[in-house]
């Protein structure tokens, strides 16, 4: 961090604001210039970045020097990461294939979308046992029931499951049912959930918040990082615009942007950044060919039927033509989908 000083800042308040820094148990670093002063500060970030230094008389200005997401950032962790979910791999050479509907319904319905997906080519299933919906009418999710279908589907077709808790009390509840825990844009700053989250060691789809910047999402991700999980797999699934045309504003450029401030996986969600089936797949492909680390995308056998965001829901059909198109994508990209599960048992 460096401290630049007013240029009319007195020697007195020069060596307060030394004594603070050094008070703080950080050294201070001194360089006179003509007009200006600037102090540079070294030692533990956390202390620094706690550290209101902005506020003492005399200070002009306060820069930082490395992200405030510090475990989050690619300076920290120069590689790509990879995350694994269950044997799925995201990240690195792996683009995760994240499909199924957006709530768990029944058995049947799951039994039908997953064997769509998965022979499709998706690897990972996911379904929403705990919905969380704009109306309090609507329908909210079947619970604990659903997680359980949800993982017996996931157990027969061989796919780890995602799945989306809201409530840091049923985090130990979805815990052992799902292989990767999805907060949802809603919940994005709900620091208590991170934090919970944060103790686990499960893979986290941490998803953007609708009007959160990408920095907000990394600071987010710092939480469950610096709780202990470093199973964090970030997601952009559109931003709040002012065009009612799409559901949301789908930021492709936040994939290369995310890939160069950070190491963690990042996959795009075009289901919830469009709501239209008719626009899912040009973003999907735009999404792997800007090097997207997986795709979600939600289906539904009957989507006039489902019980939650069925007009943007792909029929199982349109599904397995997009995966074919992505497949092609990846691999120019000289990348891999990993395979889910051979057979379904
Ligand atoms: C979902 O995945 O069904 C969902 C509610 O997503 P988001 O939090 O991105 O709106
Ligand atoms: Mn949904």
């Amino acid at each position: 961090m460096i401290i630049i000083l007013q240029s009319d800042a007195t020697e007195e308040q020069l060596r307060h604001v030394v004594q603070r820094v050094e008070a703080l148990g950080l050294n201070a670093h001194l360089s006179r210039g003509t007009h200006r002063t600037v102090i540079g500060v070294i030692g533990d970030e956390a202390k620094i970045a706690a550290a209101p230094l902005q506020a003492i008389p005399g200070v002009a200005q306060v820069v930082p020097v490395l992200p405030p997401y510090k475990l989050a950032s690619s300076e920290a962790h120069p590689q790509p990461s990879v995350i694994e979910i269950g044997h799925v791999q995201i990240g690195g050479p792996f683009v995760g294939m994240i499909a199924g509907p957006c709530a768990i319904e029944s058995a049947r319905q799951m039994e039908t979308i997953a064997a769509a997906v998965h022979r499709a080519g998706a690897n990972i299933l996911r379904g929403g046992a705990f919905k969380p919906r704009t109306s309090p009418y609507a329908f909210q999710g079947l619970g604990e029931e659903g997680l359980k279908i949800l993982r017996d589907t996931g157990d027969k077709f061989d796919m780890p499951v995602l799945t989306e808790v809201m409530d840091p009390r049923r985090v130990e509840l979805v815990n052992r049912y799902a292989d990767m825990i999805q907060i949802g844009a809603r919940n994005m700053q709900n620091f208590v959930l991170l934090k919970e989250v944060g103790q686990l060691q499960k893979p986290v789809l941490l998803k953007r918040g609708m009007s959160a910047t990408i920095k907000e999402l990394l600071m987010s991700a710092e939480y469950v990082l610096s709780q202990g999980n470093p199973h964090v797999v970030l997601c952009e699934r559109g931003i709040k615009g002012f065009d009612p045309e799409t559901r949301n504003v789908f930021d492709l450029a936040a994939v290369p942007a995310i890939k160069a401030l950070s190491h963690l996986p990042i996959v795009v969600d075009p289901s919830h950044a469009t709501g239209r089936p008719d626009l899912i797949p040009a973003c999907a492909l735009a999404g792997a060919a800007a090097g997207a680390d997986g795709i979600h995308i939600e289906v539904h056998h009957c989507p006039e039927e489902a019980l939650s965001d069925g007009p943007q829901a792909l029929l199982p059909e349109q599904y397995t033509q997009l995966v074919a198109q992505i497949r092609k994508i990846v691999e120019i990209l000289g990348r891999q989908i990993p395979s889910a599960g051979a057979t379904p048992k």
